[in-house]
């Protein structure tokens, strides 16, 4: 019977094996409008020919690690723990800086599995390059392959950047790896010396274009153009810091008896801190803070919004202050460093960031409403064909950014194709 032949002759797709690479790449402290003042031609003809959203929302708290680690879980950050930049204990005072915390599995590994080890756990090979989180392990299991940065790496030589987007393409075609993250820190760095509205952030912006283009000319030279998607997107903005004489800085010792009611604290670190008050000290830290500064904001953890999604977590100290935008929480003295800086409220237009993708199975010349950066991790395991772990983020929010001849499931082709199968031969008998 000729109707059967046809059918056999159709292809039949075989579960994973028909799901396209991924690459995530995250350029820290991207603000959402910062390709809007600096001529960006790569980046701008990949909104023509792939996916842009508007902007998306970082989690509260807008820092590194902790929002990094959301993005790569799809977790709210009182779920995944990594709750500051900084790896930190109460108790015994104990703190680690943001690259010391990369291979203490201690500080990441609460219960939550990141992507990595998830995508692993179902066969696929994953790789992470710098990015906050690849050098712990989880549950005892290590990312396939993870760099990590070292202390004296350089942010922002072109050269390097060049150079690692070498190595992570011949990960794509010469070892098969399925799924990378690559990481850089800039424009965060140039950000926090210089501020964000300078020449240099500007022209590092410029630099993070050419890569960009280096970028897509590798994707060809790998001919890998028809089987990796590609994601960039970032893990806050950033904001100039207000200074006297415009402001009043904030500076809480004005307030807080320090050696008196304070035991422990993350301040100085931008918009965001957590106090940890001397035994029985609690109300009295809080009631001198709590109308001390017009644009100073303080929480008892119990009394910390729901939106946050912060206070469930054991590592949330019992007073948390937040800036208004540009107010730095400053402790003792006020260091003049930086010049920009972030960890303010996810809800400030300056704290958002991007989110850009093209590839196979991304619609072209396509615009996204905002979301929340926790949704990017259903979308990341819907494009692996990776069955996701338990998350907070929602596909509603991106699957519109998807090509509509994407099939999501593998077992749907197979379904479908004994359906027409047996339809087939059943219009054949009634042929004969
Ligand atoms: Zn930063």
């Amino acid at each position: 019977c000729v109707c059967v032949c046809v059918c056999v002759a159709l292809p039949v797709r075989s579960g994973r094996k028909t799901f396209n690479k991924l690459l995530v790449v995250s350029f820290d402290g991207f603000r959402w409008d910062y390709d809007q003042d600096a001529d960006t031609p790569n980046l701008d003809k990949l909104a023509q020919e792939g996916v842009k959203a508007k902007y998306i929302t970082p989690p509260m708290i807008t820092m590194t690690s902790p929002s990094h680690f959301t993005t790569i879980t799809g977790r709210w950050i009182e779920d995944h723990g990594v709750v500051h930049n900084l790896m930190f204990n109460a108790t015994s005072k104990q703190m680690f800086s943001h690259k010391a915390t990369q291979n203490r599995s201690e500080w990441w590994d609460n219960g939550v599995m990141p992507l990595w080890i998830t995508a692993q756990n179902q066969g696929l090979k994953t790789a992470s390059f710098h990015y906050p989180g690849g050098g712990a392990n989880y549950s005892g299991q290590a990312v396939n392959r993870a760099l990590v940065e070292s202390y004296t790496h350089p942010d922002s030589n072109e050269t390097e950047w060049r150079e690692n987007i070498d190595i992570v393409m011949g990960w794509f075609s010469q070892e098969d790896f399925d799924f990378v993250t690559l990481y850089y820190g800039e424009p965060d760095n140039v950000g926090h010396r210089k501020g964000p509205e300078t020449v240099e952030r500007k022209e590092i912006i410029r630099q993070i274009d050419h890569t960009i283009g280096y970028l897509i000319e590798a994707i060809h030279k790998h001919n890998l153009t028809h089987r990796l998607n590609v994601i960039i997107t970032s893990d806050h903005g950033m904001t100039t810091i207000k200074k006297i004489p415009e402001v009043q800085e904030i500076k809480l010792s004005n307030y807080l008896a320090f050696s008196k009611l304070v035991d422990f604290h993350l301040l100085d670190y931008g918009g965001f801190g957590m106090i940890t008050p001397k035994q029985g000290k609690e109300e009295e830290v809080y009631n001198a803070l709590v109308n001390a500064h017009p644009n100073l904001t303080v929480y008892r953890k119990g009394e910390i919004p729901e939106s946050f999604h912060l206070a469930k977590n054991s590592r949330i100290q019992p007073i948390v202050v937040v800036g208004d935008l540009g107010f730095n929480m400053n402790s003792r003295f006020i260091f003049y460093v930086n010049k920009g800086d972030h960890g303010f409220h996810n809800g400030e237009m300056d704290m958002k960031t991007i989110f850009r993708a093209f590839g196979p199975d991304f619609k072209k010349n396509y615009l996204a409403e905002p979301f929340d950066s926790v949704n990017i991790y259903p979308l990341m395991c819907r494009l692996l064909g990776v069955t996701p772990a338990p998350n907070n983020g929602s596909l509603s929010f991106t699957e519109g950014m998807l090509v509509d001849s994407f099939d999501p499931a593998p077992t749907t082709p197979a379904i479908l194709m004994s359906f027409i199968l047996v339809a087939t031969m059943v219009f054949c008998i009634f042929l004969m």
